[in-house]
């Protein structure tokens, strides 16, 4: 590989890099990137591409941003990183603060990590653990509902919807729990009825159950489905009548997206266990953090077996934590809410155009995601290269064509996402 010409180079790449969700012999094509600012990408060979997708919903204030980029710099002069056992740092410590601060009343103690599921299978341990330093260590199993998504590692993928991606692995990972997933859409009106699933399972299994855990009000990628708060308030009633600990998965809705903070602030909760991830870093770097109230953490640490047993080589990385303590204070210090709300009314009038065409099952928008949903799953492979003809990035899944812009996005640039989604869903 010594002339880097782009073929060469992608080339390459098709011959040994694996990508996500991809086969290895019959790869789709993939697009080499060589820089991007703002809310652009830009190709190898000059193309310009407005992102809609943020990175998988981490990009928030788009890319190439001075602030973050400073962030970085300042403490890369300091040290890249260095091990979390026996030291710490005052970027963890100052990200830690941060978080206590903003996230709902009662998660005071944070545990560093370095990706989403991971966040995920650290909260499951500590739900775990929890019941076993209670002395019930009967209670190890998990409630979710169908159609959700926490990740592709092992306790993750047990959560995820049984039907979804993971579906090969069924006969090695834990079976889990599993109500119907969430009816009632984000503003329609509530009905009671719906949560008696959810009841009956907590009424047998309780004694079972460590926990419950859910993505409050947006299931991401199990299918872009916004539902009821009151569906989250009512499931977090229940999981103390049963006695069992409640996780928010708050990795893809944390940071502003759906309009709140955090989405367990539309249905007024306050979680035992909540991870966030995505957009902490503004999307410059990997990580996650797993967010527990004093109790969860009193309990698991006055056990025979006191100390919690998780510990990544790369835990409360300092760069990665300064990025995200830069992130956060940009995201306060704008006005996001507004700026978040105007971006939903946009989407919410631009995409009502494409709700009356054939292929279209319905269109939806909260916060910043906009939702055309298909009738029939999209082909990946057939609408590839003509995102790109249309200058912008998407990536649709199973039927959905979504965007979750960087909230720095322009009305412009919104407007040609928007055109660009309608035109795929025109096949
Ligand atoms: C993306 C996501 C995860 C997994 O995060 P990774 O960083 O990709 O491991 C878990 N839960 C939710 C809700 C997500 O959207």
């Amino acid at each position: 590989m010594n002339n880097n010409s782009i073929e060469q180079l992608l080339s390459f790449d098709k011959e040994h890099v694996w990508h996500p969700y991809a086969s290895m012999t019959s790869p789709l094509p993939v697009y080499p990137v060589a820089s991007a600012r703002g809310v652009r990408l830009r190709l190898m060979d000059g193309t310009e591409l407005i992102d809609g997708t943020s990175s998988w919903w981490s990009a928030i204030h788009g890319y190439n941003h001075p602030v973050l980029n400073r962030a970085i710099q300042n403490q890369l002069n300091n040290i890249a990183h260095v091990m979390f056992g026996g030291l710490t740092h005052k970027p963890a410590i100052e990200l830690a603060s941060l978080l206590v601060e903003i996230t709902p009343h009662g998660l005071e103690k944070v545990f560093f990590c370095d990706s989403g599921s991971v966040a995920v299978e650290i909260a499951i341990k500590m739900a775990i653990q929890y019941w076993y330093a209670s002395g019930k260590p009967e209670k190890n199993r998990l409630l979710t509902v169908k159609s959700g998504y926490h990740g592709d590692t092992f306790m993750a993928m047990s959560v995820c919807d049984p039907e979804g991606l993971h579906q090969m692995f069924g006969r090695v990972i834990p079976k889990q729990l599993f109500a119907n997933a969430p009816a009632t859409g984000y503003n329609e009106e509530w009905n009671e009825d719906e949560i008696k699933g959810m009841e009956q399972i907590l009424h047998d299994h309780h004694h079972e159950i460590a926990a419950i855990i859910l993505e409050p009000v947006l299931q991401g990628a199990g299918g872009m489905r916004f539902y009821s708060p009151q569906y989250v308030k009512r499931v977090h009633e229940l999981s103390s009548k049963y006695n069992v600990l409640f996780i928010a998965d708050e990795i893809a809705t944390g940071f502003g997206r759906t309009g709140s903070l955090f989405a367990c602030e539309k249905a007024g909760i306050s979680p035992d266990i909540m991870c966030v991830g995505k957009a902490i870093t503004g999307g410059y770097m990997s990580l996650a953090a797993t967010i527990a109230t004093k109790e969860v953490a009193k309990t698991i640490s006055s056990g025979k077996d006191g100390a919690f047993m998780h510990g990544p080589t790369f835990m409360a990385n300092p760069l990665a934590c300064a990025v995200a303590v830069a992130s956060i204070k940009l995201l306060l210090s704008m006005p996001w809410k507004r700026r978040v709300a105007e971006i939903e009314a946009r989407l919410k009038e631009g995409l009502s155009h494409y709700s009356d065409m054939p292929e279209v099952a319905g269109v939806r928008a909260l916060g910043a995601i906009g939702v055309i949903e298909m009738k029939e799953a999209v082909d990946l492979k057939s609408v590839q290269e003509k995102i790109i003809k249309l200058g912008v990035w998407l990536r649709p899944f199973g039927k959905v064509i979504y965007t979750m812009p960087p909230y720095i996005i322009q009305d412009h640039e919104l407007d040609i996402i928007m055109d660009a989604m309608g035109r795929l869903a025109k096949g």
